[in-house]
C-alpha cells in the first residue's frame, strides 16, 4: 500500500522541491525522464542534481528506471503526494497532516488542517492501486498502461469529483464542503460521521431509508446518477443526517445505461436495510418518474471539469477516464460486495500499523484534536 509519511515533507529544500518538479514535468513528454533533462528543466545555481535526485530515490518520492524504457527517473505516487502538498500548503489550505482515516477502493483519506488547526478531511486518489480481489483481472486490463498515466488519471478522478462535490454543494445537496484540489488530492469539510456499513442499529430506520431515496432522486432530478450509492459512499452524521460522498463515477441521467445504473443504486439501498435494518417497503423510486430540474450533466461536462488552474486538459485522456470508470461502473453487486467486504477487512486488517488509526476510534472523538497530526509542511 502507499503511504504517505509526511515527515519528511517539513525537511525538504527547495532545491528538492525544484527537482522533483523538474521531474514531473519532464514526464509530460517522458515516460522516464533522463538525467540530462531533468537537470536542465531544475537548472539549480549551484547544480548537484544528481544528488538530490539520489536522496529522492532513496526516500521514495521518485523511482529510478534502468530497463527497455531507457534509464531515468519517474515520479511515486508518494512524490506526488508531496507535490500536491505543497501546492496546497503554499495556497494556506493545508499546515499539518494527521493520521489516515480511511482507504477507500482506490483512494486513501488523511486528516489535514490548516495554519489555525481547523481540520479537513484529504482524499488522495490512487488509480492503478489494486489491493483487492480483482488484482489479476485489473492487472491484465492495465498492463500497458504505464505509471505517469495512471497519476493523470488520478488527477483527472480527482478533478471531476471536485467539480461535481462543488457543483452538488452550491444547490444545497447534503455533501461535505469541497475546500479546494491540487493534481489528485481534494481537500474537504471532515464530517463527524459514520459510513453507514458501520452502523448497526438505527433509532429509526425507515426514515434513514427515505432520506436515501430522495437523495437518490434529487441526483437524478439535477441530471446525475451517482453508481455507487451505497452504505460505503453514505455517511451518518450526528442527528442523523446523511450526506453523500464518492463521485468520480457519476453519469448523466441521459447516459444509455442510466436507468439501470438507477435502479442498481436503488437496489443496494433495499437490500443493506433489510439485511442490516431488517427494514423493508414496497416504496421505492423508479428511473421513469423523474422529473429534471436541473442540468448538472450538461453544464459540468460541456464546462470540462479538468479545464482549470490546475489542470491542463487532455481530451484523450479524459475520455480514457471515462472508459474505465465505464468499466468499473459494469461490475455485478455481487463483485462490488465481495471488493467491498474486502476492503473493509483489510483496513482493519492494516489499522494495528503504526500511522493508521481505527476509523470509529477517530470518529467517535468528537474534539479531534491535533494531536493527531504528525507533521507539519512547513
Ligand atoms: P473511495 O472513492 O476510494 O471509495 P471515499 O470517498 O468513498 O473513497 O472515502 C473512503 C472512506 O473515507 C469513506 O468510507 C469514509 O469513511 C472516509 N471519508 C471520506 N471522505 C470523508 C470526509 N469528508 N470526512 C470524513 N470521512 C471521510
Ligand atoms: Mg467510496
Amino acid at each position: 500500500m502507499v503511504k504517505l509519511d509526511a515527515i519528511l515533507l517539513k525537511y525538504m529544500s527547495r532545491e528538492d522541491f525544484r527537482v522533483l518538479t523538474a521531474v514531473e514535468m519532464g514526464m509530460k513528454n517522458h515516460e522516464i525522464v533522463p538525467l540530462s533533462l531533468v537537470s536542465q528543466i531544475a537548472s539549480l545555481k549551484h547544480g548537484g542534481c544528481h544528488k538530490i535526485l539520489k536522496e529522492l530515490v532513496k526516500n521514495k518520492l521518485l523511482c529510478y528506471e534502468n530497463g527497455r524504457q531507457g534509464t531515468g527517473y519517474r515520479l511515486s505516487y508518494p512524490g506526488y503526494d508531496y507535490l500536491a502538498l505543497k501546492a496546497l500548503a503554499t495556497r494556506d489550505v493545508v499546515y499539518s497532516v494527521g493520521n489516515q482515516i480511511g482507504v477507500g477502493k482506490e483512494s486513501d483519506i488523511y486528516i489535514v488542517a490548516d495554519e489555525d488547526g481547523t481540520q479537513y478531511a484529504m482524499k488522495l486518489h490512487r488509480l492503478g492501486r489494486t489491493s483487492f480481489r480483482k488484482i489479476k483481472e485489473k492487472r491484465d486490463y492495465h498492463k500497458h498502461r504505464n505509471s505517469a498515466s495512471w497519476l493523470y488519471l488520478s488527477r483527472i478522478a480527482a478533478a471531476k469529483e471536485f467539480a461535481f462535490m462543488k457543483a452538488l454543494y452550491d444547490r444545497g445537496y447534503p455533501v461535505p464542503r469541497p475546500v479546494d484540489f491540487n493534481r489528485h488530492c481534494i481537500i474537504m469539510e471532515l464530517m463527524d460521521a459514520f459510513p453507514l456499513y458501520q452502523v448497526n442499529e438505527l433509532a429509526n430506520p425507515g426514515a434513514i431509508y427515505n432520506d436515501c431515496m430522495n437523495l437518490i432522486v434529487q441526483l437524478a432530478s439535477f441530471g446525475l446518477v451517482h453508481c455507487d450509492f451505497n452504505e460505503f459512499n453514505l455517511m451518518l452524521e450526528t442527528g442523523n443526517k446523511i450526506k453523500v460522498i464518492d463521485f468520480p463515477q457519476m453519469v448523466s441521467t441521459s447516459h444509455v445505461n442510466a436507468a439501470m445504473y438507477f435502479a442498481r443504486d436503488v437496489d443496494c439501498i433495499r437490500i443493506f436495510f433489510k439485511k442490516r435494518y431488517g427494514y423493508e417497503t414496497d416504496t421505492y423510486p423508479t428511473f421513469n418518474e423523474i422529473e429534471r430540474e436541473d442540468n448538472l450533466d450538461i453544464t459540468l461536462s460541456a464546462s470540462g471539469y479538468i479545464k482549470n488552474k490546475d489542470c491542463d486538459g487532455n481530451d484523450d485522456f479524459q475520455a480514457e477516464f471515462e472508459q474505465m470508470v465505464s468499466n468499473q461502473r459494469h461490475q455485478t453487486l455481487d463483485d462490488q460486495e465481495s471488493e467491498d467486504e474486502e476492503r473493509q477487512s483489510s483496513f482493519s486488517d492494516n489499522s494495528s500499523d503504526d500511522d493508521i488509526v481505527d476509523e470509529k476510534k477517530e470518529h467517535a472523538d468528537n474534539n479531534q484534536s491535533c494531536e493527531n497530526v504528525i507533521s507539519n509542511i512547513e
